[in-house]
């Protein structure tokens, strides 16, 4: 962490470079940015500690999500953090996409226990604590997902890790998916794309074997994991060409790569008071806008 603070400084524009797989998230590609040049620093990797019966893992934010997956793996666990090839813990934390398998996965926001950061004025601070039961002060870990690294430079994180399900099945099917829906305990997911309804459940052997029977009786058939497009946008009650609706979460999985999250023009406006206050001079990431609001 020392050194990643030394490299982050006190002064000039700064941001961390991960996997790059997300690079443009939140940058407007037709602007050229005319500001000094941005320095771009790399967070600290590698596993520090995997605590299985604590369910808790601390590593660099610079590991790989396939490090750590491998990782987790050996003892049947994982995290509710996903991306492409390349992709970093940090980078992922920062995009903070919801998981596809929200239903029983919960929401990224969950996932980061603690984050220790360098914060604008080149200080060290942490967020959040070690344990999952952490109650006090402001909870800035909820706060530090999704903003592309606008508020902090993340060095090292605690994650909360969560069992690998015992059994899991796709299904899919002309449903109508609020039928579906009711024939499942509780999905991991549910996906709509506009003529089919298409289903992830997992959990205990006996209950998915219960669950897909009634749901083949409805008229689902098991398939293959399904090739999502590989953008998400905010749902707007109307389906895209070629997207995917993720009922219960809010997103549609799209062709078509969004500029940023599109948020409400309130939320838009204490998002840039909270960037006043984390970051007045506007150095970390200020080419990167998290809550760009729709035009
Ligand atoms: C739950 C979940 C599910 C996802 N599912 C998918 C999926 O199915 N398919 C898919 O393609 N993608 C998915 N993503 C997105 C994917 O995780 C990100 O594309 C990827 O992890 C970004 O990592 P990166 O290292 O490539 O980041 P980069 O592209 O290098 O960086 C992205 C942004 O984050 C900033 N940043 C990176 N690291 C830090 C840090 N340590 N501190 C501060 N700022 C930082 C960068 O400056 C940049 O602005 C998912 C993300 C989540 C959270």
């Amino acid at each position: 962490m020392e050194g990643f603070r030394e490299a982050v400084g006190t002064s000039g524009p700064v941001c961390v470079r991960g996997g790059r797989t997300r690079w443009n998230i939140g940058r407007e590609e037709s602007s050229i940015w005319t500001g000094e040049p941005i320095r771009e620093v790399v967070a600290p990797a590698g596993i520090e500690a995997f605590e299985p019966a604590e369910m808790t893992v601390s590593a660099g934010a610079g590991t790989t999500l396939e490090e750590l997956a491998a990782a987790l793996e050996a003892q049947g666990q994982e995290v509710a953090l996903e991306g492409p090839s390349g992709a970093t813990i940090g980078g992922s934390l920062m995009v903070g996409w919801s998981p596809l398998r929200r239903g029983t996965l919960g929401e990224t926001t969950d996932a980061l226990l603690q984050a220790d950061c360098v914060g604008a004025d080149g200080v060290r601070f942490t967020a959040g604590g070690p344990t999952v039961k952490n109650v006090t002060g402001y909870d800035l870990c909820r706060l530090l997902v999704g903003s592309l690294g606008t508020l902090a430079l993340v060095g090292r994180v605690i994650l909360r890790t969560r069992p690998i399900p015992e059994s899991s099945r796709w299904l899919a099917g002309p449903v109508e998916q609020s039928v579906v829906r009711k024939l499942v305990h509780r999905a991991a997911t549910v996906l709509w794309d506009g003529s089919q309804t298409t289903v992830l459940i997992e959990g205990h052997e006996v209950d998915v074997r219960d669950q897909t029977k009634r749901l083949k009786s409805a008229g689902l058939s098991e398939v293959e994991l399904p090739e999502l497009p590989p953008f998400r946008e905010r749902w707007s009650g109307a389906l895209p060409s070629g997207g995917v609706l993720q009922i219960g979460a809010g997103v549609v999985h799209s062709w078509k790569s969004p500029v940023a999250p599109q948020v409400a023009p309130g939320i838009a406006a204490l998002a840039l008071r909270l960037r006043d206050i984390f970051d007045p001079e506007r150095r970390l990431n200020p080419q990167c806008d998290p809550h760009l609001v729709a035009a």
